[in-house]
């Protein structure tokens, strides 16, 4: 089996080894991609292997990413594996959720059951042990939040020293604080995401820092596993859809490039669709797909959602994201409200989850109500957060306290605000009671 790196970027495709240190084609400056050459395993085999691995005590096959690790052959040695554990997230059922997107039946496969609470692991546990490999002392990224906590962890526990750059006051304090408390070197950069992740690029060529944010190929071949896992669980039956929210474009990429591998080696006998949610005020990707597209991708410089996990104007990764949604896929944005009330409609489902990942459920509505996806139609839509990243955000809309970016007021639709008794077992019956 051979592993390299390929140019992403069509005219160009040429070709790296593994173990270069780049992040963009050297000659093109296009994106790069892990491919394999060699013999591949027969499929009912592969599937077998991994179903038995389920019940090994061994490190590597309890992951849920490393599980599949002959999707992703990019190491030589298992000692370089990082693994918390990641993956093994459930899919589950949520009837409430199902009836709000006025849909029979929509399941959501929650990321937020990984060890740092969001998907951001799937892919880290890659990166880090792709630094392992290569013998890097430190690692750095910019990040919206959940990126920092989890490269936070996983160079703790390969004893790499981590450094992170956040924008300043832009990041919820559950995510900040897991960074600290990894004891990653944290700066507070007054600038956006797509400016700092500008900054740490050169940072990290200049000081020889290995750069982990998703432009790194190696997290998108471990955040394949989100799919292979899932269809997996799915006894190999693909859904129709496969809903995703939109920041940087890194997820739906690895969705993409795992479903099509799949696909390929005969794992699966066709395509699922992919549907792309973005938040309306940093939806560049959605007005890119629904314009004529010799107008080229537009970023937005000014990007604002209280879903700070996309809050991204610039995606890094839309040319992948393209391939991803081909023609047969939808990109859609929602508001603000709408996030926030899906959202409530998740937790009262007793599941919840961090607001950008409730722009799945926000979307899957709006793509029903629209016609573009069928109330038959089998949906499973991927919830990227934990329910406790943000929990300002949770008391403010159920205490009917939550604002806009633009300081407009969001209406607690399903407010659930809490009620203060005094200390009296007379009056607080008689509240139960009423
Ligand atoms: C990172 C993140 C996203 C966005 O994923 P991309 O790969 O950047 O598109 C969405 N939701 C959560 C919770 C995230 O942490
Ligand atoms: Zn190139």
């Amino acid at each position: 089996m051979r592993a390299y790196l390929a140019c992403f970027h069509d005219p160009c495709g040429a070709e790296y080894p593994v173990t270069e240190v780049i992040y963009n084609c050297p000659k093109c400056g296009g994106l790069l991609e892990a491919r394999y050459d060699g013999a591949v395993t027969e499929p009912w085999t592969l599937k077998q292997i991994w179903r038995e691995r389920r019940m090994s005590n061994h490190p590597l096959d309890q992951s849920g990413v490393w599980r599949y690790r002959e999707m992703f052959p990019f190491l030589e040695e298992d000692r370089h594996v990082i693994t918390l554990r990641e993956g093994n997230t459930p899919i589950l059922d949520a009837c409430i959720a199902s009836s709000y997107a006025a849909v029979d039946r929509i399941r959501f496969k929650h990321q937020g059951f990984n060890p740092t609470g969001s998907f951001k692991d799937n892919g880290m546990t890659a990166g880090a042990s792709q630094a392992v490999r290569l013998g890097m002392k430190r690692v750095a990224c910019v990040s919206t939040g959940n990126t920092s906590a989890s490269m936070a962890a996983y160079a703790a526990a390969a004893g790499l020293e981590p450094i992170i750059l956040i924008p300043n006051g832009n990041i919820a304090f559950g995510k900040l604080g897991q960074a600290l408390d990894y004891g990653a070197k944290t700066l507070q950069v007054d600038a956006n995401f797509d400016q700092i992740l500008a900054i740490v690029r050169i940072l990290s060529e200049k000081l020889g820092i290995y750069l982990l944010n998703s432009v790194n190929p190696f997290r998108i071949e471990g955040q394949k596993s989100i799919v292979i896992e899932m269809m997996d669980q799915l006894d190999w039956q693909v859904p129709d859809w496969i809903v995703v929210p939109g920041g940087n474009l890194g997820n739906i990429s690895a969705f993409g490039k795992g479903a099509s591998e799949l696909y390929k080696q005969g794992l699966i006998a066709k395509m699922p669709k992919f549907a792309v949610i973005q938040a309306a005020g940093a939806s560049p990707f959605y007005e890119f797909m629904k314009a004529p597209h010799e107008h080229g991708f537009v970023a937005n410089t000014h990007p604002e959602t209280l879903a700070t996990a996309i809050k991204i104007g610039d995606p890094v990764s839309w040319p992948k994201a393209w391939r991803a949604v081909g023609t047969e896929g939808l990109v859609e944005s929602v508001t603000e409200q709408e996030i926030a009330d899906a959202k409530a409609v998740i937790g009262r489902c007793g599941i919840g989850c961090e607001p950008a990942s409730a722009a799945t459920l926000a979307g899957v509505r709006k793509l029903r109500a629209a016609g573009k996806i069928g109330a038959e139609d089998n949906i499973v839509a991927v919830l990227t957060g934990n329910v406790l990243k943000d929990p300002d955000y949770i008391y403010r809309y159920h205490t009917n306290q939550l604002q806009g970016p633009d300081g407009s007021s969001i209406h607690g639709t399903f407010a659930n605000p809490p009620t203060v008794v005094p200390n009296d077992i007379e009056a607080i019956t008689k509240l139960l009671e009423g």
